[in-house]
Formats: structure tokens, sequence, C-alpha cells
């Protein structure tokens, strides 16, 4: 079985906040907003969702190496 870290540490590319988060097993987060600025962060082309592109961890299922936006 895979170890998969469920906390990722979103960091908000306009003005540097960053904020530990919970992510779901199950399903992938596309918005999240700063609690800081309030700007909405949506994933970077290719990436699946916020914290593939903004999380120091990715989402569970990259690291189950699974495609997370198939249903
Ligand atoms: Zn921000």
């Amino acid at each position: 079985m895979t170890e998969v870290i469920l906390q990722s540490i979103l960091t908000c590319p306009k003005c540097g906040h960053k904020k530990e988060e919970t992510m779901s097993t199950d399903s992938c987060q596309f918005f999240y907003q700063c609690e800081s600025c309030h700007k909405v962060l949506k994933p970077k082309s290719g990436d699946c969702c916020v914290y593939c592109s903004y999380g120091s961890i990715k989402c569970p299922p990259i690291q189950k190496n699974q495609d997370c936006c198939k249903h």
C-alpha cells in the first residue's frame, strides 16, 4: 500500500500566504480562496487541482499514480 499524505501547504501566488490544508482522498479541489488576500486560485493548465499547482504535496490521486479527474 502506498502512503498518502493528506496535508498540503498551499502557497498563494499573489500574496505568498501559506496555509496548511487537508485534502480529501476522493475528490479534487479546483478552487481555493486565499484567506489573506481573498484571491480565488485555480489550477495551472495541466494541473488537476490547486494542490498540484500551489501545494507542497500533490493531491492523493496523483500520489497514487492515478488520473484524478476521470470520473
Ligand atoms: Zn493571497
